[in-house]
């Protein structure tokens, strides 16, 4: 005995198999898709995978039910399963549905040719031909559309995606060139080991489809949380708890590099807040955070530390540069900053420190704090160095 007569893979049990995984996937996933609304494809996917299944139901009830349910809508109803899922993906990796209704012509070429193969020249390889192709170019189509999809994803489940439609797309280009070069079957479910395993890999497309979908959307939702956890809605910039768990980090992790770090504060902004109210001093913020962000060589590290408070944090650099960096930000945000279109006045203090050897983090923001500070009794809209640099470099 081989091993595949081993497996003894029958093709009635295969069948019953993948309509009952059909029906569970389509019920858990139309359930999951109650509690996600802001993802769009997953219902459509769900009803596809259902259909799916409906087509091999069909098949089964070959010699009960007429020719025209068993086999013409059957294999019709599998097709426009696989389109479905095409429009599926699209919506849910953001490609326009434009391009899967250019693939709307295979439905009802497999149905014309389902009757011509059926009732003017009979030929179950011919129909298998028509079916296995038809499903080899929406499912390589629908891998393409996962690949180029628009929505930024979690790459090794986008690939784990693709890799499931192209494998499968490939293994139906192989069985219509298997079907195409050998003998007329006659009867479908006694077919060859090649359309057995048509039934085991469209089980295994529902379940890794499904899987990779589940993926994805955890993936995004982990984005999400991530997101709203350590990033400032107004700024766009890292917020305190994404700082404090950096430097947490940075301190778990040992090896501290030199850091350089910069602190700045808007001047007099409670008096912005009081003569034009907080929608317009909220818009000043935002301002202000864009122009810090686009001043040239601002690192990617910029935090907003609290309400109109900022932390720029400069790694394995000298207090130099961070002096150069803050006196470019004061200009910029002195000249630049817009609100609705209206230049308006603002300015910023900064305080700039770098660390000492062994300094904690928390002694390096009070340095900083402590210039910034001084920045302000200065007359603010300047930069002045932390007290310990400013020593070390007078004793030089
Ligand atoms: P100084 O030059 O000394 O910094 O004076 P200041 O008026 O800017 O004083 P301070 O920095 O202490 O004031 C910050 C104010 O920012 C206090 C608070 O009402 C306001 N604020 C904090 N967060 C927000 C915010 O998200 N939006 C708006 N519109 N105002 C905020
Ligand atoms: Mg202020």
């Amino acid at each position: 005995m081989d091993t595949l007569t081993a497996f003894s893979l029958d093709m009635r049990t295969l069948n019953f198999v993948m309509i009952l995984f059909s029906v569970i996937y389509c019920i858990g996933l139309l359930l999951f898709a109650t509690t996600q609304e802001k993802t769009k494809g997953i219902r459509l996917f769900a009803l596809a995978l259902l259909a799916m299944g409906a087509g091999p139901l069909l098949i089964s009830l070959r010699g009960v039910a007429p020719d025209w349910v068993s086999i013409v809508t059957a294999n019709t109803l599998i097709a426009v399963s696989f389109h479905m899922i095409l429009h599926g993906m699209c919506q849910f990796r953001g490609v326009q549905a434009q391009f899967a209704h250019s693939f709307s012509w295979v439905v009802p070429l497999v149905l014309v040719l389902n009757l011509y193969f059926t009732y003017e020249a009979n030929s179950i390889n011919q129909r298998i031909l028509v079916s296995a192709l038809s499903i080899a170019v929406v499912t390589l189509a629908t891998s393409f559309v996962v690949i180029v999809g628009k929505h930024r994803d979690y790459q090794p489940a986008v690939f784990t995606m693709a890799a499931t439609f192209g494998f499968y797309g490939l293994f139906m280009l192989f069985r219509a060139a298997y079907t195409w070069d050998s003998a007329e079957i006659f009867q479908f479910m006694d077919a060859d080991l090649v359309h057995k395993l048509t039934f085991l890999f469209s089980i295994f497309l529902t379940v890794a489809s499904s899987f990779s979908m589940l993926w994805l959307i955890n993936a995004r939702q982990m984005d999400d949380i991530y997101a709203l956890s350590y990033f400032d809605s107004l700024t766009n910039l890292r917020n305190r708890r994404a700082l404090d768990s950096y430097t947490l980090a940075l301190a778990e992790g040992g090896g501290k590099p030199k850091q350089s770090i910069i602190m700045l504060d808007i001047d007099r902004f409670k008096l912005i807040n009081d003569r034009y109210g907080h929608v317009i001093g909220d818009k000043v913020i935002k301002a202000v955070a864009s122009q810090i962000k686009g001043t040239s060589n601002a690192p990617k590290a910029i935090y907003r530390f609290g309400g109109d408070e900022f932390i720029i944090v400069l790694n394995n650099q000298t207090i130099d540069f961070a002096l150069f960096l803050a006196e470019s930000m004061r200009k910029r945000v002195a000249e630049h900053v817009r609100v609705d279109g209206m230049p308006v006045k603002v300015s910023c203090s900064f305080g700039v420190a770098e660390s000492l050897c062994d300094e904690s983090w928390d002694a390096l923001v009070a340095r900083a704090d402590e210039a910034l500070y001084r920045a302000k009794q200065e007359g603010r809209n300047c930069v002045q160095m932390a007290s310990e640099q400013a020593q070390l470099i007078v004793n030089a």
